[in-house]
């Protein structure tokens, strides 16, 4: 359900369809999959995907019918530039026919089915649709599979937040306001059972539950729904209320441990919904009580803001998700504005709810400094997020013929856009890099970086250059990787806190103007970046890693969105070459420290490892990590108790 979509192109295709062009630089989404997108207006730009052509990681074509115009505020950059992209859109014809078929087929047989896609497509886009069915569904509701219920709530969820429900005194058939009203207050107890009863559920399908039924209960915060809060993603976008400022936050990740002060426990006028109350409630001391006390009043619907925040989360930890529980509670602290300096709640900027008043937060002094986030993103717990860990590692035998790596190598893998019957897939798009044109044919190609700055692409056996890609004068290239998981990206590192991202799917053939800036490096502990590796198996897609000669290791996607609570520096390790990553840890090699340090993300634990010569490279490659320099090479197995979390 949550993506982001960098926008190509928009345009009109032959049968009047607005086409936006795009490549998907977070999230899954595919043919039949509903997407919504937050606009300037504040209406929802409310579609489904028609079809998501291409092979791999290509730039696909993103195809999208809607009705009306939508401005789309996420993720857009490259051309056109980062700012809104007005979409003009056309309406469909009438599904009307085909969705009132869908709903008596659903009805009919007691199971959402395959009819269900087409019903939820035609409520989306149409309001008297979704007025008709939502009764039925309700009523329906009880008797369908568990997880046909959870489906069934959380789009109940997302078309009460839509604004269903609400005529404004304007009812196309007299009757059906009250009908609607009546059948949304029988859905709230309904839903609630059916988030209870659930067993377990995956971090996403928890959160958008839970706040499925907050948006029943008819509290504000249910709009949160609209916003791309997934796990997978790491930040969120917030307003500034006072001076119109708009930031992408990021490092919104588990951190570890309570991220800020818990809120306020607030004194409410109790609701008569006793079912909140029994929602079981194990959550970070403090948290705890908040989230109780909005349980036990029923959820009244000027309950604080932050508070009900405390109350999402502990229906999150119920389900199992705990990390994303704590994640979640960091949208109960502060934010700073660089524009206007004001420390503002968070759970008052998601631009959704500007019309919501921003709730009173105490004096700024009683805020502690240190939890604050800023437009450098969230900040670690206060005291620190490292323990002690202890890693055992298993002397092995370093293979016959290892190489070591070359830093300031990779290998990249061209997209297949030549031959004569491929026509450019991006029309308006131009190749301001002419002599990549010639080598878009899905070959494998080496990139070299050189000690002048430069970045050239090369045949592989011969190493005979095609041409420079891009050169930065008097900046050395330390270190580039070539990462493919989920985009194709080459990064490269320079010895300072210049980090360049060039993905050979670029339309332009440029480097991306998205890529880590050094202002936000040096805001979380960079001094000078000296290495950098991919990684997997950290909670996130793509995640690349940063070292810094001073042992500070950062976690990003390509795309300039920081991860994860950076690791800060140890005195005990320092001069700091390499980094690697595998098994869900994280390797840095300190040369004239003569030591190796271990840190797994998702515990904060750490710890040294005394080596009896100065590392120069590191590789890491299932459990086996093996260090050495230009004299030798040792190999570990670090142990199969030493899983990713
Ligand atoms: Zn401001």
């Amino acid at each position: 359900m949550a993506f982001r979509l960098r926008v190509i192109a928009v345009e009109y295709d032959s049968f009047g369809e607005t086409l936006l062009t795009g490549v998907l630089e977070a999230g899954q989404i595919g043919a039949g999959d509903p997407i919504r997108v937050p606009t300037a207006s504040g209406n929802s730009f409310q579609s489904v995907v028609a079809s998501m052509e291409g092979p791999g990681p290509e730039p696909p074509p993103f195809r999208a019918e809607t009705v009306g115009d939508a401005t789309l505020i996420v993720g857009v950059a490259g051309t056109p530039p980062k700012k809104d992209v007005v979409v003009p859109c056309v309406a469909e014809g009438s599904a009307t026919p085909d969705a009132l078929e869908a709903l008596r087929e659903i009805v009919a047989t007691g199971r959402l089915g395959e009819a269900w896609k087409r019903l939820q497509g035609a409520m989306r886009h149409q309001g008297s649709v979704c007025s008709a069915a939502l009764p039925h569904l309700i009523r329906l509701a009880p008797s369908l599979t568990p997880d046909e219920q959870i489906d069934l709530w959380i789009e109940v969820g997302f078309q009460v937040v839509a604004g269903a429900g609400r005529f404004n005194g304007k009812e196309p058939v007299p009757g059906m306001q009250e009908t609607l009203t009546q059948a949304l207050r029988d859905a709230e107890p309904l839903a609630l059972q059916a988030f209870l009863d659930a067993e377990q559920l995956d971090p996403e399908m928890a959160s958008y539950l839970a706040l499925a039924c907050v948006a029943l209960a008819g509290h504000p915060l249910g709009d949160m729904l609209e916003e791309f809060l997934s796990p997978g993603e790491g930040y969120v976008t917030l307003w500034c209320t006072n001076c119109d400022a708009d930031y992408e936050v990021d490092g919104f990740c588990d951190p570890l441990r309570a991220p800020c002060d818990p809120p306020p426990v607030p004194s409410l006028t109790p609701r008569a919904r006793p079912e909140w109350a029994r929602i079981p409630i194990d959550l970070l001391p403090g948290f705890d009580a908040v989230a109780r006390a909005v349980a036990d009043a029923g959820l009244p619907a000027d309950a604080p803001m932050r508070a009900v925040w405390c109350l999402v989360a502990a229906m999150v930890a119920a389900k199992g998700a705990v990390p994303w529980a704590r994640t979640l509670l960091r949208l109960t602290g502060h934010f700073r504005c660089d524009g206007c300096q004001s420390v503002l709640p968070i759970a008052a900027l998601f631009s959704n709810w500007r019309k919501w008043p921003v709730e009173a937060s105490g004096p700024p002094q009683d805020i502690d400094h240190a939890a604050i986030a800023d437009k450098a993103g969230f900040k670690p717990a206060p005291g620190g997020t490292l323990v002690l860990g202890d890693f055992p590692l298993r002397p092995v035998a370093v293979p016959d013929g290892l190489r070591p790596p070359v830093a300031t190598e990779a290998l990249i893998v061209m997209p297949d856009h030549g031959g004569p019957n491929k026509a450019p897939r991006l029309s308006g798009a131009c190749l301001k890099v002419p002599w990549l044109a010639g080598l878009r044919h899905g070959r494998t190609l080496l990139a070299v970086g050189d000690a002048n700055g430069a970045v050239r692409l090369c045949d592989p056996s011969t190493r005979t250059p095609y041409g420079t890609l891009f050169e930065r004068p008097g900046r050395p290239v330390a270190g580039m990787i070539f990462t493919q998981t989920d985009s194709r990206d080459l990064v490269v590192v320079y010895g300072d806190l210049t980090v360049d991202v060039w993905s050979p799917d670029a339309v332009d053939g440029e480097r991306s103007t998205m890529a880590p800036p050094p202002d936000r490096l040096r805001a979380n502990g960079h001094t000078r970046i000296v290495a950098v590796c991919p990684s997997t198996g950290l909670g996130f897609r793509t995640p690349v890693l940063l070292a810094d000669g001073d042992g500070t290791v950062s976690m990003w996607a390509p795309f300039g969105v920081r991860l994860t609570d950076p690791l800060p520096p140890d005195p005990a390790h320092y001069d700091v070459v390499a980094v690697a990553a595998s098994a869900g840890l994280v390797v840095t090699a300190g040369r004239a420290s003569r030591n190796l340090r271990i840190w797994q993300p998702s515990s904060g634990k750490s710890s040294l490892v005394a080596l009896a010569f100065a590392p120069e490279w590191l590789t890491f490659t299932g459990a086996i990590l093996i260090t050495g320099n230009a004299d030798g090479a040792v190999g570990f197995s670090v142990g199969d108790e030493v899983g990713p979390r």
